[in-house]
């Protein structure tokens, strides 16, 4: 049970299609043929524009094909988060469509109807067994920026095992896990040495690409990733950072690290990707004892008043059993403001410098509501986001994306000290 969302192409102002992906996979001629083989999710569905009536029906699908089911996946973990959220909200519906063997009247494509005709019967004791699934193990990619997502997976799969396959991007498929069943952290991709042709930029202390081109990759040390491919890409930057950590015979194996890409900035202080993703992990854990788990996250340069200052935006939920039902009053000011410091304290060194001279100010955590994210992610597919390869952005940059997030704050918090130098 894969699901899968295509975007309709664009034009691009020279005339050139443009789709994602994702989107071109399905769209291929070797793809149609083994669908009805592999997937549960009939061909008319993944091409629907309408993302709620395309989740609903291929739950549907993938509910009525249980039996079959061995696997339940999507190309990235915030994917595979939402569809539970989504089997959460709607399963009382679902199992009654499948009860009665009509599918509900707000689903109008005469596509999905159709489809489903011929799929579903009254069925009332599988509707009386969905509770009891077959699934084997969740397949999504959950390292790098879906790392975030990894707890609330682990909390919904009840033990099931999380398995990363590959490492792939727009520009080619690049690498794969030849250990499925080991935990997230600890995942390495083998490099696909037959996929695209790869070149290496090292990477320096500060994050600075060296310009030097490297030809040998050495254990332990990070770089950007380019690629030549036959798709016409020529030494392209594919944008990401990663660290090698070993070899399989002699084909390098590599963390993700993180983007390239600077993500926040407030003066001239600059703080990456990875950076923000490294001093989250750490200060989320403080959650844990409290019974409660980060969901999503993301960050803002807040320049409205001087000096500015960073802004991480958090969604938290209780864990199964905890009543803290997070209206924000429940929040301990003091476990919150200690995070807020966490983060501080694990930036890099030139943040921590900027904070001690007041060049930038306290770090804030704004904490919103629950399901915020997903009104994110909704905004974002609607200004043509493809929902099968949807990453939250790791820092906010449009303005109708922030006020989505500001006016759903129920709680803000201030690091309550300079932050540590000694790191
Ligand atoms: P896109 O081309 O929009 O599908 O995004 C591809 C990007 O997703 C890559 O450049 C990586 O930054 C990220 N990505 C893909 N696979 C993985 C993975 N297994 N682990 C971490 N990040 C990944």
């Amino acid at each position: 049970m894969e699901l899968m969302f295509a975007k309709p192409e664009v034009e691009t102002p020279s005339g050139l299609k443009a789709s994602a992906v994702s989107t071109r996979a399905f769209k291929g001629s070797s793809f149609k043929a083994i669908l009805p083989k592999l997937y549960t999710s009939p061909f008319e569905i993944i091409f629907c524009p309408d993302t709620k009536q395309s989740m609903y029906c291929q739950i549907l699908f993938g509910l009525i094909q249980r039996n079959e089911v061995i696997m339940i996946g999507s190309i990235f973990a915030s994917t595979v988060v939402r569809s539970i959220k989504f089997l959460e909200n709607n399963w009382k519906e679902l199992c009654s469509n499948i009860k009665t063997g009509q599918i509900s009247e707000w689903i109008t494509d005469s596509g999905y109807r159709n489809a489903a005709s011929l799929i579903l019967k009254p069925n009332p004791e599988l509707a009386d067994l969905i509770e009891d699934p077959k699934t084997k193990y969740i397949g999504t990619v959950c390292t790098g920026a879906m790392l975030q997502y990894t707890a609330e997976l682990e909390f919904y799969c009840g033990g099931l095992p999380l398995v990363l396959g590959f490492y792939a991007c727009s520009e080619g498929a690049i690498g794969i896990n030849l250990e499925p069943l080991c935990k997230p952290s600890d995942v390495s991709y083998t490099f696909l040495p037959n996929m695209v042709y790869y070149e290496f930029l090292s990477i320096k202390e500060d994050c600075d690409t060296d310009s030097q081109n490297q030809v040998q990759l050495n254990l332990g040390q990070c770089y950007e990733v380019l690629v030549t491919s036959s798709m016409g890409l020529y030494r392209y930057k594919v944008g990401d950072i990663i660290k090698v950590t070993g070899f399989h015979n002699n084909t390098p194996q590599f963390q993700f690290v993180g983007r390239q890409n600077v993500a926040l900035g407030v003066d001239m202080e600059r703080t990456s990707e990875a950076d923000i993703l490294k001093a989250v992990a750490e200060a989320k854990a403080l959650l844990d004892p409290l019974g409660l788990i980060l969901t999503e996250y993301t960050s803002y340069g807040d320049t409205s008043s001087t000096p500015g200052h960073y802004v991480i935006f958090w969604e938290i939920k209780p864990k199964e059993g905890n009543n803290n039902n997070n209206n924000g009053k429940e929040l301990d000011p003091k476990v919150m403001e200690e995070c807020c410091s966490k983060m501080e304290d694990s930036l890099h060194f030139t943040y921590r410098m900027y904070r001690k001279e007041n060049m930038i100010a306290a770090l804030e955590i704004r904490v919103v509501k629950q399901g915020t994210f997903e009104s994110l992610l909704d905004y974002f597919v609607s200004k043509g986001a493809s929902l099968s390869q949807y990453k939250t952005p790791i820092c906010i940059k449009s303005k109708e994306a922030l006020n989505i997030l500001d006016s759903r704050v129920i709680a803000k918090f201030f690091s309550p000290r300079t932050p540590t130098q000694d790191n």
